[in-house]
């Protein structure tokens, strides 16, 4: 599933999750920005993980939307490397592995 920020449609700016209202200006309106790709600000490994789960850090991303994004992952990636990002449908954003 493609992540989706929302822009707010009268002044631009991005939000993930998605609001109600814009912060910046007030507006109501937004439109969906599809996001595929994200830079790698961050990387935390998760020492203590379920057997059935299957994500082993958590990473912090920024978007070219200039929104920050929390994401999980099975591999951790390398700092400042360009990521594939999606979400999955309960709402987790993740890297997919290869
Ligand atoms: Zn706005």
């Amino acid at each position: 599933m493609t992540l989706l920020m929302t822009v707010c449609a009268d002044c631009g700016v991005s939000y993930f999750p998605a609001r109600l209202r814009c912060h910046r200006c007030g507006g109501y309106q937004f439109l969906d920005q599809a996001v595929y790709t994200a830079r790698v600000s961050g990387v935390v490994p998760v020492h203590r993980v379920p057997e059935d789960c299957p994500w082993h850090c958590l990473v912090e991303l920024q978007t070219e939307a200039g929104v920050t994004v929390m994401a999980v992952a099975q591999v951790p990636p390398t700092l400042h490397s360009l990521v594939p990002i999606t979400q999955q449908a309960d709402g987790a954003v993740f890297i997919p592995s290869h």
